[in-house]
């Protein structure tokens, strides 16, 4: 990559930059863009830390790697894969790898930047990397997504490590997927290495609780949300975009807490029973037909219709980019819980601010994943393993705490939730960064 030389800026930190990248110049920056604007919502909050805040504004590592497969059909396809490491002050890397005909360079470093805010603002000692592959998984056989996910994992065999980055799953990757990057890491480095992936199946050193994690937090946001605004859970509408593993979780828990789940969105349809759709055998149809269209117990609505649903909670779960400006006004929930990454652009979030909105972001939202994967990483270190029990309530505790501290920072700062935890991570971050020092 090469990089453009301009004439040096000046950040309102002081800090001279002497040039940027040509990767962080394109003029639509896409969802990096939407987190460069996040950066410069928190720096005027950052204190002396504002110093450093440039580096939050480039990735540390990009890697771009070819990914070459033989098909079934004999012939031989190409995809490009990535993995980004964003900022690794506080800890290893850690984050997902999606497999995703749309992934981007800028989505994956948008993602990687999340990732660093996010496992601050939970505290676990991590920093924050994402991976990605631009495929459709879904054409794919069985032995060709084998064979393609062996071929990226040793491609960036450079980068990761139990110690030095550590994928997970995240859009359309799950624990086979990770069992095999577990395997390839382990042939390639002659030892098994467990901890080099979290989100394995449980026999090979995964975690209890860990399929479950991420929309359980969510839904653990959403309780301590509801009640301190006084919202009633029970027969509280309940609006789902994506129903993969975080929707479909999160939407399984608020059924149980009484909630209606009313409408539901995929990439197969969207649907709507005003009675509340019965979430278990929503969930056992997808396992069969692989989206939510054609369930028997709902009606059909138009995709466009699904934004402006009455509904108290919304929650987008699927991709980054759908609420917008074009669709924020339309939206009707008290409560937004993104358990997406970056479901919500700036403009959209300004709209909802304005309109009494609550949003719980992303970076907290849907950090109960990489709680439990930073558990399921403690366990294989020690070989030693922790009940579900156990892992729940310890998931539970972590968010509890996490979103009162940011729910008091944004209360004292009079700023959006989103805001108050970036405050809060970008300044361990930072904190992180000062202490370590630049070496050379
Ligand atoms: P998944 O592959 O299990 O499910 C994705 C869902 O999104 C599916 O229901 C799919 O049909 C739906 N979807 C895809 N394209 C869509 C479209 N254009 N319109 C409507 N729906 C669409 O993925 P997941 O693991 O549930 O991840 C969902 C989101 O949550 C992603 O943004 C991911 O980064 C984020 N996330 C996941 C985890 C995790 O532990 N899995 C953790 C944190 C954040």
């Amino acid at each position: 990559m090469s990089s453009s030389s301009g004439a040096p800026a000046t950040t309102a930190a002081g800090a001279v930059v002497h040039s940027v990248p040509s990767y962080l110049q394109a003029d639509h920056l896409g969802p990096w863009g939407n987190y460069l604007q996040q950066v410069d919502r928190v720096t005027p909050y950052l204190g002396n830390l504002a110093r450093w805040v440039e580096t939050l504004k480039r990735p540390k590592r990009i890697l771009i790697v070819d990914v070459p497969i033989e098909l079934d059909n004999g012939t031989i396809a190409h995809y490009e894969g990535y993995r980004v490491q964003h900022n690794l002050s506080r800890g290893p890397g850690k984050g997902g790898v999606r497999f995703h005909q749309d992934v981007t360079l800028s989505e994956v470093m948008a993602l990687s930047a999340w990732m660093s805010v996010k496992n601050a603002a939970v505290n676990v000692p991590y920093g924050g990397a994402k991976g990605g592959i631009r495929v459709d998984p879904k054409k794919l056989s069985m032995g060709e997504l084998e064979r393609l996910t062996r071929r990226y994992t040793s491609e960036i065999g450079l980068l990761i490590g139990p110690s030095k980055d550590i994928p997970a799953p995240d859009v359309n990757t799950n624990g086979q997927i990770m069992a095999w990057m577990m395997d390839t890491y382990s042939m390639n480095t002659g030892a098994t290495a467990t901890g080099v992936v979290t989100g394995k199946p449980v026999d090979l050193g995964g975690s209890l609780g860990r399929v479950e994690a991420t929309g359980r937090g969510v839904y653990t946001v959403g309780v301590e949300a509801a009640k301190l605004t006084g919202l009633a859970l029970s027969g509280a509408r309940v609006a789902v975009q994506g129903f993969g593993n975080v929707g479909g979780i999160a939407a399984k828990l608020f059924a149980e807490a009484g909630a209606k789940v009313v409408a539901v969105q995929d990439h197969t349809g969207t649907i709507f029973n005003g009675n509340g759709l019965d979430v278990p055998a929503l969930l056992a149809h997808v396992k069969t037909r692989g989206g939510v269209g054609g369930f028997a117990g709902a009606d059909v609505m138009k995709p466009e219709e699904f934004w402006g649903v009455d509904c108290e909670i919304l929650i987008p779960a699927a991709l980054e980019g759908q609420i917008t400006k074009d669709n924020a006004g339309q939206i009707k929930a008290k409560l937004v819980i993104e358990g997406a990454n970056g479901p919500t652009t700036t403009e959209a979030d300004d709209i909802l601010h304005d309109k009494g909105v609550l949003v719980l972001p992303d970076v907290i939202a849907n950090a109960g994943g990489v709680t439990v994967s930073y558990f399921e990483w403690v366990q294989d270190f020690s070989s030693f393993f922790w009940s579900e029990d156990e892992i729940n309530a310890r998931l539970v505790r972590i968010m509890q705490e996490a979103f009162a501290g940011i729910w008091q920072v944004s209360q004292e700062h009079k700023v959006s939730l989103r805001t108050a935890t970036f405050i809060v991570a970008c300044q361990r971050i930072l904190h992180a960064r000062e202490m370590r020092g630049l070496y050379p």
